[in-house]
């Protein structure tokens, strides 16, 4: 059924399962994972990842968008799934169709949601300090006042932190104060009688840095993919996390550029000497970042090929001078394992200026989606 076409992301799905065990072990007892889902499993696919994760006992998932959550509802995931952002008055139906819980972005939303007249499961997000969605936690008489709209079922609360993967003074004391905050939203609610709903604020670097706190569910995203925003970030606990995927594609043609003579749009690259040069099928379509011209490096046969010219739509150049043998048909990896060497995802989001969440979660709909494990 799958084919190892012209370019294709390998899953290790034992990688995920041992993730998912690490942060298991990580959080308080009563605490469950919500793994972020959003944008196809940050590139990952959101269908196969999240039925692996049904299958390992996960029942909250968490997605951006109201069409995100009916994919997975039609790929048989049937836990709760919250959207956790905006879904437009013309999605409502599909909120009730599809059983998906709706964030109240804030009292103005859950006013809107109220009106429609027909009854709709939330969580109330609360603004803590990121100024981003969520009711402004100080106004605790609009939170109540949301808590009291009878059309709304509100299962819980969350907010979401801004600089938890900062380790100054500074970021960690804004990271104190928006979890006081939180708590006492939640302290407020339950003083006035209302009980039974969750909480919930950590995603993946408030569990990894702030691993004490203990809420209902936490929102693990990046780094139950295996891997860290940034090359250089440190956390808190002791985890052991394994890159879920694998970027490859295929070398489609191996050629001479000979000394002096300059290759790909804009002939950005010239041959200093005489060169072997390989065409990968391949290209920014497919999500490798177009600011990876003449930048970093691909693997193969378990040596490194410097990128070189410009990154096309389908295609990209490499450097395959140094590598013997290598030939039309054979695999480069962009991301992931050849012999002893290794390219992460943060690697190549370091190279292009990024932080990897945003390399996955660009990678193409044209890839393949393999679970090699
Ligand atoms: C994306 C997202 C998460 C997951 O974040 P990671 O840093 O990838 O773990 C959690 N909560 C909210 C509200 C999000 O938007």
């Amino acid at each position: 059924m799958y084919q190892k076409g012209r370019a294709w992301i390998e899953l290790d799905m034992e990688h995920l399962k041992h993730n998912t065990e690490q942060f298991r072990r990580l959080l308080p007892k009563d605490c469950a994972l919500m793994p972020a889902v959003k944008a196809n499993a940050y590139g990952h696919g959101a269908v196969p990842v999240s039925r692996a994760l049904q299958e390992h006992g996960v029942k909250s998932f968490c997605v951006a968008s109201a069409a995100e959550g009916i994919e997975l509802r039609e790929a048989g995931i049937t836990g709760e799934i919250l959207v956790l952002s905006y879904s437009h008055p013309e999605q409502f139906r599909d909120l009730l169709a599809y059983d998906l819980t709706q964030t109240v972005v804030d009292g103005n939303y859950a006013e809107e949601l109220h009106r429609d007249g027909r009854k709709f499961t939330v969580h109330v997000g609360v603004d803590t300090g990121m100024h981003r969605l969520g009711e402004r936690w100080e106004n605790i008489e609009e939170i109540v006042r949301i808590f009291q709209f009878s059309n709304l079922k509100v299962t819980g609360i969350y907010s979401h932190l801004c600089v938890s993967d900062g380790i100054t003074q500074a970021e960690r004391a804004y990271t104190l104060e928006q979890i006081h905050h939180f708590e006492h939203v939640a302290e407020e609610l339950h003083r006035r009688g209302f009980h039974g709903f969750k909480c919930h604020l950590q995603g993946s670097y408030g569990i990894l840095n702030y691993s004490e706190l203990c809420f209902d569910y936490a929102r693990a995203g990046i780094a139950l993919y295996g891997i860290l925003s940034g090359k250089s970030d440190w956390v808190n606990a002791a985890v052991d996390l394994k890159p879920v995927l694998s970027l490859k594609a295929r070398v489609e043609s191996v050629k001479m550029l000979y000394q002096g003579e300059s290759a790909g749009y804009g002939l950005t690259y010239s041959a200093g000497k005489n060169r072997k040069i390989g065409i990968l099928s391949i290209g920014y379509a497919d999500g490798v970042p177009r600011n990876l011209s003449n930048c970093g490096y691909v693997l193969c046969k378990g040596k490194a090929a410097p990128i070189v010219g410009r990154i096309c739509m389908d295609q990209m150049m490499v450097d395959f001078s140094g590598i013997e043998q290598v030939k039309a048909g054979d695999e480069a990896v962009l991301i992931g394992k050849s012999g002893e060497l290794e390219i992460r995802a943060e690697d190549m989001a370091q190279w292009a200026g990024t932080i990897s969440n945003e390399i996955l979660s660009r990678m193409g709909e044209r890839l393949e989606r393999i679970a090699v494990n």
